[in-house]
């Protein structure tokens, strides 16, 4: 299908975008890939009248070390992402994801910052950003503001960013000593959407398990975290017994949807999958 006729502007500017997104208000659209955009308006899901260009605005894209966290432009291509020594070194949790992000020749135009504002709940970079703690930097006419990654996804394809406003960066705290990451995802074929997936960072002493996050991508309308379950984990060594409870309990506290690729139930048992294949090996076993 082709899509509906619409405008295209580019912006020169942060300032420029501002004021174009201000004029055309709900008919406009920012593009910054356009890899989710393209296909939402060539399947006629969505029809803007004008589409707001922001590739050609200066300080987007790029990753930076700021102190204890890495910044990381909105407009940072995902292949870039892929290739960084610092998200390797300082978010392996990140870098473990981009491989599973479609194919080589969408991550060469699609950006972190849109796979992040598009809140896709199957894709992987939301459920990193809430797993690590990561904080989102949004800016506006009226200026500029940060939302902590827990509350920035607000539902199905919603978050906090509201009309007017661009997302400019998302910093994301350096992994630290004693902790580690975990991803795995399970789809039909690799680069396809996962049916569930598992980001997953832990505090291990030794063998022994602290505090943890446990978000599962593809388990609801956004990036969803186990909060009891992960809390089974404080103390703990690794174990078949340990790996039951957590799946038993991943059974009570995920509640996630039935598509064509899975139902809830399917979903609910392939997560406690994830958990023993991902959590064991990290806690060497
Ligand atoms: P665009 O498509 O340009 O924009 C997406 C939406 O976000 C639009 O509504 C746009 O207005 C808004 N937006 C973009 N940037 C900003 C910003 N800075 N501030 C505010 N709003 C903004 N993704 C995955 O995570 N996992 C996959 O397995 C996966 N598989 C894919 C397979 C195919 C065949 C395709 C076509 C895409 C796939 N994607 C997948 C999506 C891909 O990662 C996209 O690149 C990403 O979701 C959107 O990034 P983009 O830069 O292309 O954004």
């Amino acid at each position: 299908m082709k899509p509906a006729p619409f405008a295209y502007v580019r912006a020169g500017s942060l300032d420029d975008a501002f004021a174009l997104l201000a004029e055309h208000g709900d008919d406009a659209r920012i593009l910054a890939g356009g890899q989710s955009l393209m296909a939402t308006l060539n399947m006629r899901l969505s029809a803007p009248e004008v589409l707001v260009d922001i590739n050609r605005i200066d300080g987007l894209a790029g990753i930076e070390e700021t102190g204890d966290a890495l910044r990381i432009g909105a407009m940072t291509r995902h292949v870039d992402v892929e290739e960084s020594p610092a998200v390797a070194t300082h978010a392996p949790l990140i870098a473990a994801a981009m491989d599973h992000i479609a194919h080589p020749a969408i991550r060469n135009r699609g950006t972190f910052g849109g796979s992040i504002a598009f809140a896709d709940p199957a894709a992987e970079l939301p459920a990193c950003a809430v797993a690590l703690g990561a904080t989102m930097h949004i800016a506006g006419k009226s200026g500029t503001r940060d939302v902590a990654a827990a509350d920035f996804f607000e539902g199905l394809y919603e978050t906090a960013i509201r009309p007017g406003e661009i997302l400019t960066a998302v910093s994301v705290p350096k992994i630290t000593a004693g902790w580690k990451s975990g991803f795995l995802e399970l789809a039909r074929r690799h680069g396809d959407y996962a049916i569930i997936g598992l980001c997953a960072h832990v505090d291990l002493d030794g063998g022994t398990f602290g505090d943890a996050n446990l978000v599962f991508f593809n388990a609801g309308d956004r990036p969803v975290s186990a909060p009891e379950t992960a809390a089974l984990l404080k103390g703990q060594t690794w174990s078949d017994d340990l790996a039951d409870r957590l799946a038993a309990s991943l059974k009570d506290e995920l509640d996630p949807p039935d598509d064509l690729n899975a139902d809830g139930p399917m979903r609910k048992h392939l997560a406690g999958v994830l958990v023993k294949r991902t959590l064991g090996p990290m806690a060497g076993e």
